[in-house]
């Protein structure tokens, strides 16, 4: 990316998804659409978005994950062992019923809507994970582009589950490795297909970081023993680690938010990025992509101790809100953040993608187009001052 200018402005991943796309996603998973229908659907709504991003100054464009039920589900239709798995159906699997469901209702999680692809066999290869998503990219922009996978971490920790997972891997961490050398495998092939950036989603970090001693969560419902959070952190790093390792020539990061499901801020984790830091810092990646917007990601002086160590994807907008950020405001924010960060490590993102879950877009399209309009307003403000 030789040519991108200071502050790029990207995406975390997500776009609103339409409800024809919806009701097409709905229709291939009941075998009543072909995926050469679905597709049809779905390249339309991929192009409608690479044009909405490119008209609001996006930098480094992602496909919306268009084509994806949601951020990790969609590794079912690309890996062959898995299945996926309604929240409500695994409550029957659940050691804890009853706490799991309060959990879900706590959270304001709907868990008929929500699935997860859960490992119950041996995982192999079917296809690349995302290198039909990239090729349909390439194709329609010249922009450098975005692949966000899930995180080797996140990954494991969601589709194991106990009584239908262990059978075949006794123990996460024997997925895991058939889940890291996936990963490599893809990572590798996406750089060499001329995909820019790839972004590992982790975001059930922060669950393990932020979150009470609920025993299960929607996202992991394969945490019923909570374990020590630094074993946890540690293991996510340890993945990382092995999924990257020895891997040039295209920018790695690793997103983290605190949920991205509700537009109730008050069942949304909260905390600052202190307790992670020395984690996420210790991974063989790029860059940080971080929710920072929201208050609920606590002060930006926690980046001190780390200054530069990483690039930090700068999450600067809500995508969960109704109101357009001022632009004085953003420039406001990466100011602050210079302090800890050179001018040449900062990207600019929103604080997560607009429609995490198909069934629950956190905004419209037309609300994504101007939030992330003004994202780029920002940086020309800011290029002009600091290029
Ligand atoms: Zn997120």
């Amino acid at each position: 990316m030789a040519d991108t200018p200071l502050f790029p402005v990207t995406v975390v991943g997500s776009w609103p998804r339409s409800t024809e796309l919806v009701r097409a996603l709905r229709r291939k998973e009941a075998g009543e659409m072909t995926l050469a229908e679905f597709n049809q659907v779905a390249d339309g709504e991929v192009l409608e978005c690479i044009r909405a991003q490119e008209a609001a100054g996006v930098d480094i464009l992602s496909d919306g994950e268009q084509r994806r039920d949601n951020f990790y589900s969609f590794a079912v239709d690309k890996l062959t062992g898995m299945q996926l798995m309604k929240v409500s159906e695994l409550l029957d699997y659940s050691t804890d019923r009853a706490r799991m469901e309060e959990v879900l209702r706590a959270l304001d999680v709907p868990s008929f809507a929500i699935k997860s692809p859960i490992v119950v066999d041996r995982i192999g290869k079917r296809q690349g994970l995302a290198q039909d998503e990239l090729a349909f990219m390439r194709e329609h922009t010249d922009r450098p582009i975005k692949i966000p996978l899930p995180g080797p971490y996140m990954l494991t920790r969601s589709s194991w589950f106990e009584g239908l997972s262990d059978k075949v891997y006794p123990a996460p961490e024997d997925l895991a490795e058939d889940v890291v050398a996936i990963l490599r495998e893809e990572i590798i092939a996406l750089r060499d297909q001329g995909c820019e950036f790839v972004q590992l989603d982790e975001p059930i970090l922060s669950q393990v970081v932020f979150g009470e001693e609920s025993t299960e969560t929607f996202m992991c419902a394969a945490l019923p023993n909570r374990r020590d959070p630094s074993d946890e952190l540690e293991l996510a790093v340890r993945l990382m680690n092995e999924t990257t390792a020895g891997i040039t020539g295209i920018r790695t990061g690793v997103h983290v938010c605190r949920g991205n499901w509700s537009r109730r801020e008050d069942v949304l984790l909260t905390g600052n990025y202190g307790p992670m830091l020395p984690y996420l810092t210790q991974m063989n990646i790029d860059q940080l992509v971080l929710e920072c917007a929201t208050p609920r990601a606590g002060e930006m002086e926690v980046f001190k101790e780390y200054s530069n160590e990483k690039e930090i994807g700068f999450g600067v907008v809500n995508p969960r809100t109704d109101d357009i950020e001022p632009v004085e405001q953003i420039v406001a924010r990466v100011k602050e953040l210079l302090q800890y960060f050179d001018a040449d490590k900062i990207y600019l993102n929103p604080d997560c993608g607009f429609g995490t879950f198909a069934e629950r877009n956190v905004n419209t399209h037309e609300m994504a187009a101007r939030k992330m309009k003004v994202i780029a307003d920002a940086a020309v403000q800011l290029r002009a001052e600091y290029s």
